[in-house]
């Protein structure tokens, strides 16, 4: 167990949201993802709800001030080392981390576009939680998932038309923080395996 402060960064698909649970385990550290927050509010029927379903359906970022004050009091209530996972996305928000956070290491997963477009469009979810590739990970039964059996479902923010929205926004607003935090940065190869992504990241946390 260790009381480190890691962001993780990366482009939708490079699998960052798989290795940060994987980080989490091993080092004892909370997992704080800004995306699962936020598609758990969508859901809520509320004027927020509305307004963050109707931006990560079409893939814009939610506001800084809504995604700063979510994770400012959330990091509030840990009192142990985390991993930030989708949080910092832009300047401001890493200028306001900065106000309430110390950061120890960054870990920027690159993956190059075309491994991006084909692994997110070959993802499924099941609306118990578990999520599927159809290449990499298939489900036993077509469609279904192998726990509950319920039907397997495409991501509306993984439809082709907005993964590419995704990534035009990632490559202006999220881009520039590898800049920001060159200092503390860590690249790693996301284009390998689960395993050997993996590998690299123990390497340097180890
Ligand atoms: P993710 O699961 O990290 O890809 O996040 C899914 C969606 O949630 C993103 O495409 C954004 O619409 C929204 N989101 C998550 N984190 C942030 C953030 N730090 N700033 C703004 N929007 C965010």
């Amino acid at each position: 167990m260790k009381n480190y402060h890691i962001i993780i960064l990366g482009p939708p698909g490079s699998g960052k949201g798989t290795q940060a649970k994987m980080i989490a385990e091993r080092y004892g550290l909370e997992h704080i993802s800004t995306g699962d927050i936020f598609r758990a509010k969508k859901n809520e029927d509320s004027e927020l709800g509305r307004t963050i379903k109707d931006l990560i359906d079409n893939g814009k970022y939610v506001p800084d001030d809504i995604t700063i004050k979510i994770v400012e009091e959330k990091l509030g209530s840990v009192n142990k080392g985390y991993i930030l996972d989708g949080f910092p996305r832009t300047i401001p928000q890493a200028d306001a981390l900065k106000k309430f956070s110390s950061i120890d290491y960054v870990i920027c997963i690159g993956v190059s576009d075309k491994t991006l477009v084909s692994r997110i469009s070959s993802r499924l979810m099941c609306p118990c939680g578990e999520s599927y590739n159809k290449v990499t990970k298939p489900p036993k039964v077509k469609g279904k998932c192998d726990k509950c059996q319920k039907k397997l479902y495409q991501r509306d923010d993984e439809k082709p038309k907005v993964v590419k929205e995704r990534l035009k926004v990632y490559n202006e607003k999220t881009k520039p923080l590898l800049d920001y935090y060159k200092d503390v940065l860590v690249d790693i190869d996301g284009e390998p395996d689960i395993p050997q992504v993996f590998e690299q990241i123990k390497k340097v946390l180890d």
